[in-house]
């Protein structure tokens, strides 16, 4: 018999679940909403319902100018985004009520980006787990965690189930 899995395990693996829904090939993420430890909703990445998505009419690239940290300095570097998809974070927000987030837990497979870190700091939630980072936006969600004192975590030891991971291209 395999040991039993923690919750953080349990709850990041049905985050990894619901990422495989994703139809975005550039980005699969999966997110859960968790209240004590009963799971209150799942969403991933992905357009609209009704609206094509990525696997069907293509991602929609957007080009940007990034500044990366390159020995001592800052250098430019351009980077390609999708932008069909809403994000995972945003359709958990979409998807559960108000009432029910105020004092839960996010589980998101990947760092949030600065927007959905924003909007999470407004939703009620008192703690994001992560698991994969997210370099680019990490300083200033972190400094936003640590205003709002929301718990902000990344679990460094987990490992997803084999079976959830699948080629995306960056
Ligand atoms: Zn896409
Ligand atoms: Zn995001």
């Amino acid at each position: 018999m395999t040991a039993r899995k923690d919750w953080d395990t349990y709850f990041m693996d049905i985050a990894y679940m619901a990422s495989t829904r994703s139809r975005c090939n550039r980005r699969h993420v999966g997110a859960v909403l968790v209240q004590g430890k009963k799971l209150l909703g799942t969403a991933y990445n992905g357009a609209p319902s009704g609206v094509p998505d990525c696997s069907e009419a293509g991602c929609m690239l957007v080009e940007e100018i990034e500044l990366v940290p390159a020995e001592g300095k800052e250098q430019v570097v351009k980077k390609q985004r999708c932008i069909r998809t809403i994000h995972a974070e945003q359709n958990l927000l979409l998807f559960t009520d108000r009432e029910d987030r105020e004092g839960s837990v996010v589980y998101v497979t990947d760092q949030p980006c600065w927007t959905c870190a924003n909007m999470l700091a407004n939703s009620g939630i008192s703690e994001i787990v992560y698991h994969r980072a997210y370099p680019k936006d990490h300083d200033k969600v972190s400094a936003l965690m640590e205003q709002k004192k929301l718990t902000f975590r990344q679990l460094e030891k987990y490992e997803p189930p084999a079976s959830t991971i699948s080629e995306v291209t960056n």
